[in-house]
C-alpha cells in the first residue's frame, strides 16, 4: 500500500468512526456504568470499548444499503441485454436456442418474415433450404456458418445470412447454447457491382465496334484497295469519323469519371444564369442551324445568380440543346428559358428550360434517360453522333449542384428538360432590402 492510500484509508475510517458517534458515545456511558457498578472492571471495559470502536471503524454495507443500491440500478436480465441491442438493430435477426426454435425475433425480422409464434422452429416462418441447412451446420460445429440468400418479394433484396453461436449466454434452455442469425442486406452492394461490370461491357462494347470497322478498313487499304486511290479517300473519311467517335466517347467517360469523384462536394461559384445562358445559346445556333433549326431565348429582366460551376453547367445546357436540336429536328424549333419562382424562403428559385417540337418520348424510357448508355433508338443516337452518355453526364453535374432533370414530354408534341436551382442574393436584393429597411424606419448602418 503505498502513502496516498494509507491516508485515504485513515480518513475513511474517521469517517465511519464519526458517523458512528452517538452509538460510540452511548457504548461508552453503558461501559462506565457498569465499571462505576462494579459489574466489569475498569480495564476489561475500556478493552470492550476498543473493540467496539474497532468494527466501527472497520468498512461496511448494510442490507438496507445494498437494497436501496439494487433500487436504483435494477440489474439487467440477460436476455434483455441481448434482445435490447437486437430490437435497435434494422437488419433481421434471430436468437435461436440449439433445437432451431425461436427465442427472440426483432422487429425487422418480423417485417421481412412475419411473426413466429413462441417457441416454434425457424423453419415456420423461414423456408429457405440453404439457410435452414446453414444454421444446422453451424449447430452442429459450434462455428459461425453463413449463406447467401436472396428475397423476390415484395422487391428483390440480397442477403447475407450469418449463424454464430453466442458464447458466455447461462445454459437455462433446451441444452442451453444460443445462437444469432443475422440478415446483411447486400442488396445495394450488388447493385453497384452489377452496374460497374455492365458499365465496363458498354464501355468496351461501344469502343470495339469503331475499333473493329477500323482495322477493317486498314486491312481493305493495304489489301484489295491499295490501288484504288478514290476508295481509299472514301475509307479514310469513314476512319477519320469512326476515330472521331471514338475520342467523344473517351471524353465522355472521363468526364463522368471526374464528375464521380467530386460528386458529394457541391459548387461554390457563384453564376449568372441569364448571361451563362445566353452565352451557350449563341453558341449553338450555328449547329443548330445546319440541322435547320432555330433557337429562341427568353430570359427575365432581372438578374439570376445562383450556386455552381460555370464550366459545368455550360455542358449541361451544350447538351440539352444539342439533345433538344438532333432528336426534335422535325420540330424546326428549340425554346430555351429562364424563369424565376418567388417563393416564402430565401430568395426564390429559377428554371431553366430546353423545349423542343420533334416527336416526344415515350413514358417507359422516360425514367431511364439518364442511366449510362441508355437510348430510346441506337442507330439514331449514333447516326447523330451520340454516345449514349449525354444525359448521364448532365444527371452527375446536376446531383453535385444539389439538384436534379425533370423530363416533360407527350408523343408527338416534343419534349422539355427543366432544371429548378436555388436563387442567391444578388448585389440588388442588398439594395432593395437597405431601402426596405430605411422604409421602415430602421435605422441602417
Ligand atoms: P446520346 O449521346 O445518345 O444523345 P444522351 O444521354 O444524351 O445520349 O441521350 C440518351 C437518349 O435519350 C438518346 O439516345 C435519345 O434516345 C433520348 N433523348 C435525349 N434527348 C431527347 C430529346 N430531346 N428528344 C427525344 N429523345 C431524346
Amino acid at each position: 500500500m503505498n502513502e496516498t492510500t494509507e491516508r485515504g484509508s485513515v480518513r475513511l475510517a474517521s469517517m465511519r468512526l464519526k458517523d458512528a458517534r452517538y452509538i460510540l458515545i452511548a457504548g461508552a456511558l453503558a461501559i462506565a456504568a457498569f465499571a462505576a457498578s462494579g459489574a466489569i472492571g475498569w480495564l476489561s471495559g475500556a478493552l470492550l470499548y476498543l473493540i467496539i470502536a474497532l468494527a466501527a471503524a472497520l468498512p461496511r454495507r448494510s442490507r438496507s444499503m445494498r437494497l436501496a443500491a439494487r433500487q436504483k440500478a435494477p440489474a439487467m436480465d440477460w436476455r434483455q441485454a441481448i434482445a435490447l441491442p437486437l430490437q435497435a438493430m434494422d437488419e433481421p435477426a434471430y436468437l435461436l436456442r440449439v433445437d432451431g426454435t425461436v427465442k427472440f425475433q426483432n422487429e425487422a425480422a418480423e417485417a421481412l418474415f412475419g411473426v413466429s409464434e413462441p417457441n416454434t422452429h425457424l423453419s415456420g416462418r423461414i423456408r429457405s433450404p440453404a439457410i435452414l441447412g446453414m444454421v444446422q451446420q453451424a449447430m452442429e460445429d459450434d462455428e459461425p456458418r453463413s449463406v447467401d440468400h436472396s428475397e423476390r418479394v415484395p422487391s428483390e433484396r440480397w442477403f447475407q445470412v450469418r449463424c454464430a453461436p453466442i458464447a458466455g449466454a447461462p445454459a437455462r434452455d433446451h441444452g442451453g447454447k444460443l445462437y444469432l442469425l443475422t440478415f446483411r442486406d447486400m442488396t445495394e452492394a450488388r447493385r453497384m457491382d452489377r452496374m460497374r461490370s455492365d458499365f465496363v461491357a458498354n464501355a468496351s462494347h461501344e469502343l470495339r465496334t469503331p475499333l473493329a470497322s477500323l482495322t477493317g478498313f486498314i486491312e481493305t487499304i493495304k489489301g484489295p484497295a491499295k490501288n484504288d486511290r478514290d476508295a481509299q479517300a472514301r475509307f479514310l473519311d469513314i476512319m477519320y469519323e469512326q476515330a472521331t467517335r471514338m475520342t467523344r466517347l473517351v471524353d465522355d467517360l472521363m468526364s463522368l469519371s471526374r464528375l464521380e469523384m467530386k460528386t458529394h462536394v457541391a459548387p461554390t461559384d457563384r453564376v449568372d444564369l441569364n448571361r451563362l445562358v445566353a452565352h451557350v445559346t449563341d453558341s449553338m445556333k450555328p449547329l443548330a442551324a445546319e440541322m435547320g433549326v432555330t433557337v429562341a431565348l427568353t430570359v427575365p429582366d432581372e438578374r439570376v445568380v445562383i450556386q455552381g460551376d460555370r464550366d459545368e453547367l455550360i455542358q449541361v445546357l451544350q447538351n440539352l440543346i444539342e439533345n433538344a436540336c438532333k432528336y426534335g429536328q422535325s420540330g424546326g424549333r428549340v425554346d430555351v428559358a429562364v424563369d424565376v419562382l418567388p417563393t416564402d424562403e430565401g430568395y426564390g428559385s429559377a428554371e431553366l428550360r430546353v423545349r423542343d417540337y420533334g416527336p416526344g418520348i415515350a413514358p417507359e424510357h422516360v425514367p431511364r434517360l439518364t442511366e449510362r448508355f441508355y437510348r430510346v433508338d441506337i442507330e439514331s443516337s449514333r447516326s447523330k453522333r451520340g454516345t449514349g452518355l449525354g444525359l448521364a453526364i448532365v444527371k452527375h453535374i446536376l446531383t453535385r449542384h444539389r439538384t436534379r432533370l425533370v423530363v416533360q414530354s407527350t408523343l408527338g408534341e416534343g419534349t422539355t428538360f427543366i432544371v429548378r436551382f436555388e436563387r442567391q442574393k444578388t448585389p440588388n436584393d442588398v439594395v432593395l432590402r437597405l431601402i426596405d429597411k430605411e422604409k421602415q424606419g430602421l435605422r441602417v448602418s
